[in-house]
């Protein structure tokens, strides 16, 4: 075993949230009443993408992002509804619509019955994190699941790594690997923290960030051979 600690990303590492969001977006709108256009969705995921890095660049909270995201967006179609409420609707659809990338259970049983400690490490929000990992029946995978959103801090800091290296009792990091789909968050905060990375980068992207992933895989199943 080169490595003993895996440190997975949630978010279109393990978990489909392309998918789910769209999903959930959908139903979000119809619950709502409104009439479902063609690019309600793309026209949302603008003020989402712009929220989301706005908080990474430590313009504002989480508390913000949530309901400032569907503020942008009924503003965008000329219509008043109440952005809080419309947050709450959308993860909450978002647990209900959960689904995996495939191959992800199938790796994560192989891994823990090789011996492995494996653990989440995500940017997400809490109202989804948990519940949904639990909604799947994959907490049991898992000794730690560190949620930023819990704990005030996000990857790429070093200090979200430092935490999450507190509840796994400081493993040798010649023995830690981060994987996930994010160079900017997870392939950085990994190299930043003196651990080994690999990039799960499914559609064959290119590499324009300063993060150097030391693996790089397109299917999930390939990191058995990694590790
Ligand atoms: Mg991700």
């Amino acid at each position: 075993m080169k490595y003993s600690h895996l440190l997975f990303d949630a978010d279109n590492t393990l978990f489909d949230f392309d998918g789910s969001s769209k999903k959930a977006f959908d139903q979000f709108i119809q619950h709502i009443g409104l009439d479902p256009k063609e690019d309600y969705y793309r026209i949302y995921q603008i003020g989402n993408h712009q929220v989301w890095n706005d908080f990474e660049q430590g313009k504002l909270t989480t508390e913000i992002l949530r309901w400032k995201r569907f503020d942008l967006f009924f503003k965008s179609i000329g219509v008043d509804r109440d952005p809080h409420k419309a947050n709450t609707l959308y993860l909450g659809f978002l647990v209900d619509f959960a689904s995996l990338i495939p191959g992800a259970r199938e790796l994560l049983d192989n891994l823990k019955r090789n011996g492995y400690t494996l653990a989440i490490i995500t940017n997400g929000l809490k109202e989804v994190q948990k519940p949904r990992i639990k909604k799947k029946n994959l907490t049991h995978y898992f000794n730690s699941i560190i949620v930023s959103d819990e704990i005030g801090i996000a990857k790429p800091d070093p200090l979200f790594f430092e935490i999450t290296a507190d509840t796994l009792m400081h493993p040798d990091k010649k023995k830690v690997l981060v994987i996930g789909d994010s160079l900017t968050s997870d392939m950085q905060g990994g190299n930043n923290y003196g651990y080994d990375t690999c990039w799960y980068n499914p559609r064959g992207k290119e590499n324009k960030s300063t993060a150097r992933p030391t693996y790089v895989v397109t299917q999930l199943q390939e990191i058995l051979k990694i590790v």
